[in-house]
Formats: C-alpha cells, structure tokens, sequence
C-alpha cells in the first residue's frame, strides 16, 4: 500500500554502525517500517548485502533496496542538523543523556524543516566508541534492567522507531527560529578551527590535550547553535588567527 510520506519521519535516518550480523540489518529494517521511517544508512557493515538481512526483513524488503552504505559515520550524518547516538554505556564524560520518549520529542521539536535528523546505533560487540558518541548532541538511554542493559540492536532500533512514530503522530508544535540549525560538517569545520586557534594562542597544547577539546565539543553541541552563531564564532577565530600571525 502507498502512503504519503510523514514530513518529519522523511527526515529522519536511522545510521548502524559496522553491524556484524546482516540479519539484524533486516530485522532494523523492519522495525522502521512499521514504524514509518525508511531511511537506512549503514557505516561499513561487515557482511552486507546478504540474503539473511531480506529474510529478516520480512516485508520491509524495500528499506533494504534504498540503503545508503557509507565509508565513515562523518559521511552518514554530515548533513544533518540533529545527531542522537544511542548507548546502554554511561561514559567517562558524560553526554547530555535523554530516554527515548525525551529523543522522540527533541526530534519533532526540531521539526522537518530544520535539515535531517539521524539516530545512530553502535556495534553488536562493542557499542559506539567515544569519539563516535562526541559527534552527536544527545546520548540516548533505553532504560532497563541493571542486570543486563545492552538490547539487540533492533530492538533497541524498534524502541527509538516506535517512541518517534507515537511522537509525531501527536503533533508537538516546531520550535520558531530565524536561522537554520548548523549542520554537522558546519560544526566539524568550527571544531577544527577552534582547535588550531587554541594551539596557536598556546592555550592548547596537542601534546598534552587532556579533555579540553572533548569539554568545549560538549558545550557547543549542547547550545545546539544555528548556522549563523557559527559564522560569527568563525569570524572571531579568524580575527584572531589574524592578531596573532601579525605578531609572529
Ligand atoms: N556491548 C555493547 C552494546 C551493543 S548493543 C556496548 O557495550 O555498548 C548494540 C547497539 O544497540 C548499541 O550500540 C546501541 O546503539 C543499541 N543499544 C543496545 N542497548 C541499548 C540501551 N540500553 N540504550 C541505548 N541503546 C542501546
């Protein structure tokens, strides 16, 4: 049967991480389109395509024909302007953490006219590593029992699917802005240029890097800034770039 595609759940795409076993590809995929969503990008999956992820996929077989493989997670979400990482691991340096409910509300706050929203899910052995988990804005938690916390990956894929679906049927109202949302290559490239600015001030040694710039990544994503506060944050680094080279 075709439906209309939802205007946010269009937007929204779920990023599996170097997945192991192609049958819980199929068993994400399915998971999405019941729910709505059939945007799925997969980051160097080990042994995809395979006949396991169409069998798991049940009906949802043309989630699979549209997937989009790509060679690094950067690659997967460097458009987006909303970037959730789900984990059952609690981190050294903690990341804002929301219960998928909270996910599912920030996302149909952020609204379908703000630029793509990605839920990335890690490796059945090892989860998503730090720095994978550090490109995001939220650290998504699916509440469970102490005794065992980390789900199947599609389970824990149907868990975000179903809380976005029930989210956005109900209909939350957008948040008004006057600028767009900074991407995440927008803030990659901010990153980078802050990080050359603090060494070059001498403000950060690479050498001995400590958690700084893992702290400030924190603040930035955390304020969520739109593209404009970007360029104007870049313009100061570039003034200072310019105040110090003018003294060497
Ligand atoms: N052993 C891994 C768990 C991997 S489970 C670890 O220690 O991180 C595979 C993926 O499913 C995870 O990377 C995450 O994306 C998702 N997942 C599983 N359980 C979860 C939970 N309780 N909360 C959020 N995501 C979870």
């Amino acid at each position: 049967m075709m439906t209309n595609p939802h205007p946010l759940r269009a937007k929204v795409r779920i990023v599996l991480v170097e997945t192991s076993h192609p049958g819980n590809i199929g068993a994400a995929a399915r998971a999405m389109k019941n729910m709505g969503l059939d945007r799925l990008y997969l980051v160097q999956p080990v042994d995809y395509p395979n006949e396991k992820a169409v069998f798991r996929s049940a009906s949802a077989s043309d989630v699979l024909d549209q997937v989009v493989v790509c060679a690094s997670l950067q690659e997967a979400i460097s458009d987006c302007s909303l970037v959730l990482g789900t984990s059952a691991r609690q981190r050294r340096i903690p990341w804002p953490l929301v219960t998928p409910k909270e996910a599912a509300i920030k996302i149909t706050e952020h609204g379908a006219g703000a630029g793509d929203i990605a839920i990335v899910f890690g490796r059945e052995s090892k989860g998503l590593k730090n720095e994978e988990l550090q490109q995001c804005q939220y650290h998504v938690n699916i509440p469970t029992s102490e005794a065992y916390s980390s789900l199947n990956l599609a389970m824990a894929v149907q868990v975000l699917s179903y809380e976005l679906f029930c989210a956005s049927e109900a209909a939350t109202p957008e948040r008004v802005w006057d600028q767009l949302p900074a991407t995440n290559t927008d803030l990659e490239h901010f990153f980078g240029h802050l990080e050359t600015t603090l060494a070059e001030v001498g403000f950060h040694d690479p050498d001995n890097p400590r958690q700084l710039l893992t702290r400030l990544r924190r603040l930035f994503l955390r304020i969520e800034p739109d593209q404009m506060e970007i360029s104007i944050l870049r313009g100061f680094l570039k003034a200072v770039n310019d105040a110090t080279r003018r003294q060497s």
